[in-house]
């Protein structure tokens, strides 16, 4: 049965390194240290979202934040009580209410969710707290940095909520040329400038997801969200000694040997060149095959160069291998949805044995079965 593996002490060491980055960070005029949240959203990108808060929880991280309710709600049936934020602004009455009865910090990005947030929290006889979502540029939650006023007028009326952060999200700080990520970190100063001028509360400032973490200190200010840090998976290579998080593991389940000139996989795009000693084995691209690629796979860049791989695959160009008992084998023919053959020619493979492949666990089925070891 297919298996994401997660090495506890590689992820271990990409806490220790994190936090080192963290603690050269010299305290604020209030004596605050930056804090670590922890972003554990779509499964605790592929970890086991419970499985990963508790392992985080055990090494000190106790900030979360989540991108559904689903996701808040299933922590906090597993038990878990730390902070949880949920970065998602919502004006739907069911699920800010139900955020509320679980004690999640809620996002206000519009004037609709300042509005039925107040109202419900004034029906529920508490004051509720929030972060306030600035949109520096992304066009996503968030209140747009062009409309200062209104996000003034906004804030002030409201009565049963208690602002403990403000924050915004970086749309391209991955990429190699800074000019973007810097203005909308000016844009984001200059909009809790107008706040504070307005004798608005702010509470925690936080801007730096894992790519501006790792490339703009000056950036931290109070708190930095973190995701693909942790899984040691940039889109750039990182100099303080991040891991890769996760692999895949199967068995071999069938062996045979082919003639030469033999047909593999679908499509007819392979055929053996010479008699060829193959291993079967029961995990395809809907396992998380070859599935590789960073998290910014929705540039059109990355679209290209992913269709790019399909086609030197497909002109044998380019060679995918797993590893079976330290050895790299050479997936034969197309990589199918549940089931993939390997060359094993010469080598010592057996039925059952442990066969690895690279993958990004975010890409991986939530169905296939997360183990830490
Ligand atoms: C996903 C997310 C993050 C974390 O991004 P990484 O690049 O994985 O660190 C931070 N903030 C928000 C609002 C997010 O949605």
């Amino acid at each position: 049965m297919a298996t994401v593996i997660i090495n506890r002490k590689d992820l271990k060491n990409n806490i220790e390194k994190i936090k080192n980055e963290i603690s050269k960070q010299l305290p604020d005029d209030k004596g605050r240290k930056v804090k670590i949240i922890a972003v554990v959203k779509s499964n605790g990108y592929g970890l086991d979202i419970v499985k990963y808060t508790k392992f985080l929880i055990n090494n000190d991280i106790d900030y979360f934040a989540v991108s559904t309710v689903q996701e808040a709600l299933t922590l906090r049936k597993a038990g878990i009580k730390e902070t949880i934020l949920m970065l998602s602004s919502t004006a739907i009455k069911s699920d800010i209410k139900n955020l509320i009865e679980n004690n999640i910090i809620l996002t206000i990005g519009s004037k609709e969710a300042a509005q039925a947030v107040d109202e419900i929290a004034k029906e529920m006889d508490k004051k509720v707290k929030a972060h306030i979502k600035i949109d520096t540029g992304f066009g996503r939650y968030g209140f747009c940095y062009t409309a200062k006023e209104e996000i003034v007028e906004t804030l002030k009326t409201l009565e049963n909520v208690k602002i403990e952060g403000t924050f915004s999200h970086f749309s391209i700080a991955f990429y190699n040329k800074d000019e973007y990520t810097k203005m909308q970190f000016k844009r984001f100063i200059d909009t809790i400038e107008v706040l504070k001028m307005n004798n608005i509360q702010t509470g925690m400032l936080h801007i730096c997801n894992s790519s501006a973490f790792l490339k703009f200190p000056n950036m931290y200010l109070n708190a930095v969200r973190l995701g693909s840090a942790f899984l040691g998976k940039l889109a750039f290579k990182n100099s303080i000694g991040l891991i890769p998080i996760g692999f895949l593991q199967d068995k071999v389940s069938e062996i045979k040997t082919l003639p030469k000139g033999y047909n593999i996989g679908y499509s007819n795009s392979y055929k053996t060149k010479k008699e060829t000693k193959v291993a079967i084995i029961s995990c395809g691209y809907i396992d998380g095959v070859n599935m590789t690629l960073g998290r910014d796979m929705f540039r059109p860049i990355d679209k290209i160069r992913y269709l790019a791989e399909g086609i030197k695959q497909l002109l044998k160009k380019q060679e995918i291998y797993v590893t079976i008992n330290n050895e790299k084998c050479k997936i034969l023919g197309r990589i199918g949805a549940h089931h993939i053959t390997v060359d094993i020619t010469n080598k010592n493979v057996n039925i059952g044995d442990i066969v690895t492949f690279k993958t990004n666990p975010q890409f991986v089925d939530s169905s296939i079965r997360r183990e830490y070891e």
